[in-house]
């Protein structure tokens, strides 16, 4: 068995963003040089997301609005995780129900995408460096 283990970093500027990283797990699984296995990618960081979904700008729109309905950021003063100083709390319910990870399936050399999937990451309490994990493995 074969495997690749590399660390993706992203630093968004605003506290909300979502990054599309197809490009950066393509590149990389055509660097495994594996033919046939899994590619797991997740955000190592509590109030951050990998996903898969449609690179359309208007459901990504619909993304932040919908979050934004669940668990608004303002005000911070409604949440007891924030007690302890922070002001993220409405970022740890975003990453929760955006998902911590993604697998895709590698078959012939490529990730085997169902019909406009794409891979983003979701950052909810950006403005600093986060790390997302790409580990492929397979023959
Ligand atoms: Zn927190």
């Amino acid at each position: 068995m074969k495997s690749l283990t590399e660390y993706l970093t992203f630093e968004v500027k605003t506290r909300r963003a979502f990054v599309n990283i197809t490009e950066h797990v393509t590149k990389l699984v055509a660097k495994s040089k594996i033919q046939d296995g899994l590619c797991l990618v997740n955000a190592m960081h509590i109030t951050a997301s990998v996903f898969i979904n449609d690179n359309e700008g208007g459901l990504l729109h619909d993304y932040e609005k919908w979050l934004e309905g669940l668990a608004p950021h303002e005000p911070t003063s409604q949440y007891e995780h924030n007690k302890t100083g922070e002001d993220n709390a409405d970022a740890h319910l975003k990453r929760q129900i955006m998902g911590r990870e993604i697998v895709i399936a590698i078959t012939n050399g490529k990730l085997d995408f169902g019909p406009w999937e794409e891979i983003f990451y979701g950052e909810f309490d950006g403005k600093r460096s986060k790390r997302v994990l790409v580990k492929i493995i397979g023959e």
